[in-house]
């Protein structure tokens, strides 16, 4: 029973220390990072502490785990630029997912991350966006419209 268990998860989570890599990269200065492995994917940012929690990543594939750094990493960047505030609303979401996909470019994954977590939350987690956040379908058409050259090379 322990090796089919083991055997259940679809794909390895990013460490610590991937996760530090991607964060520090991305511009996020002074950051802590806290991994969760137990419950629902999740993922959040304290501007307080500069605190950058995940939780349940092994859950998605790589490539969305990287998306789902950069997007918290998008928060800790609106609050170095002093334009955070909470809670959070549609068009700050927007903007995080935007910074996600471009900077997720940079970092060498395709921009399909994205709309591959809106199908992974709404088969998963029956999730379509809430009243902070605004809807995943607007989100993802608002981070995919006029990629950057980077972004269309990795779509080809
Ligand atoms: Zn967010």
């Amino acid at each position: 029973m322990v090796l089919l268990l083991s055997s259940v998860s679809v794909s390895s989570a990013l460490t610590q220390s991937e996760i530090e890599a991607i964060v520090v990269w991305a511009g996020c200065e002074g950051a802590t990072i806290q991994l969760m492995k137990e419950g629902h994917l999740g993922a959040w940012f304290d501007p307080s502490s500069i605190h950058l929690i995940f939780q349940g990543l092994d859950q998605v594939s790589d490539p969305i785990q990287v998306g789902i750094v950069l997007h918290e990493t998008a928060h800790c960047l609106q609050d170095q630029q002093g334009i955070l505030h909470f809670p959070t609303d549609p068009q700050q979401e927007k903007d995080a997912d935007r910074i996600a996909v471009i900077k997720g470019c940079e970092w060498g994954i395709s921009p399909t991350w994205m709309p591959e977590l809106g199908t992974w939350f709404a088969e998963n987690q029956n999730y379509f966006g809430d009243r902070s956040h605004g809807s995943f379908a607007d989100r993802i058409a608002h981070a995919l419209m006029d990629l950057p050259e980077i972004c269309k090379w990795l779509l080809e």
